[in-house]
């Protein structure tokens, strides 16, 4: 199974749509399992074993401020439960349950990987849920649809469905070389693939030449689509490319990065093993720069 974060799902949601409302209120009774985020948080359940993200039931004493349709699990509905922030702290005492952010439990793989997917999801959906109360069309308060697969205005009839941002990342290489950076805000040493929002009415790859250019002035030529990932932070997916560069000569956007260069292939594989001698790293394995350079280090984007 691929260490990629967020990517694997064990929800079925093929056909969910059929009956929303009516899965949705069966998820909803006593003692069915549920997927439970506090803010930007994840409410885990460490019950008698491993850490997971399946609670055995909505949390007593508390009332969700939103209730969404996930899928299916065994043939059972499963529902997403969105709590206020504080609900972390209350909690904090409580023997079964703890809080943490996504990011830390892909990295330190506190959940198994296939409900990783299911926490990605149950966030976007509930952060699109809590970030669109009002109508987009006419300011009127909205309402959660068809089991929290849309919101509905009661005013002006318009249906608004979730929402995903999808985000381009490309590694960029020519010859035995690829083209990494660094923000101000990556932990130190940290060198990544460059990344940016698709704007509207962009095709993947005018994004990725586009993002090279202003990023790091490098004109790119051919664009190949590799493996893309769910990033719920709020609500993207990554799309990863590979580029090749036309041109050699950087020049950075320094709004955008601290730092850009062209790395060999060979300062890329101890960067990945964490062994390189001037202390520089990678992104971490759950996260799909480090799957790209991965594939381009095993040979299968090298140019023909
Ligand atoms: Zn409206």
């Amino acid at each position: 199974m691929s260490e990629l974060g967020y990517i694997h799902n064990r929800l079925v949601r093929a056909g969910i749509e059929h009956d929303p409302e009516g899965l949705l209120a069966e998820a909803t009774r006593p003692g069915m399992p549920v997927v439970a985020i506090a803010g930007e948080q994840a409410i885990l359940n460490q019950n008698g074993g491993a850490p997971s993200a399946m609670l055995p039931g909505a949390i007593e004493a508390e009332t969700p401020q939103e209730r969404v349709l996930l899928g299916m699990l065994a043939g059972r509905p499963v529902a997403g439960l969105l709590y206020e922030a504080s609900l972390a702290d209350r909690i904090a005492d409580a023997p079964s349950l703890f809080a943490q952010d996504l990011r830390s439990i892909a990295m330190q793989g506190v959940v198994p990987a296939d409900e990783l997917g299911i926490l990605a999801q149950a966030k976007s959906l509930l952060s699109w849920h809590a970030r669109h109360r009002f109508c987009a069309n006419c300011g009127h308060p909205t309402a959660s649809g068809a089991g929290g697969l849309r919101r509905d205005c009661p005013s002006c009839s318009a249906q608004h469905f979730p929402r995903t941002d999808p985000v381009s990342i490309m590694l960029i290489s020519r010859g035995e070389k690829c083209l990494l950076g660094r923000q101000k805000r990556f932990v130190a040493g940290s060198y990544s693939c460059l990344a940016g929002f698709i704007a509207p009415g962009e095709t993947i790859e005018e994004a990725v030449r586009r993002e090279v250019l202003e990023e790091a002035g490098i004109r790119v030529g051919q664009v190949r689509y590799v493996a893309s990932q769910p990033w719920p932070f709020p609500s993207s997916i990554m799309i990863g490319c590979f580029g090749e560069a036309l041109t050699e000569d950087i020049v950075l956007d320094r709004d955008e990065l601290e730092d850009g260069r062209w790395f060999h292939r060979d300062e890329v594989a101890l960067m990945l093993e964490r062994k390189h001698p001037d202390g520089l790293i990678t992104p971490p394995p759950m996260a799909i720069a480090n799957h790209l350079m991965r594939t381009w280090l095993s040979g299968e984007a090298r140019p023909a």
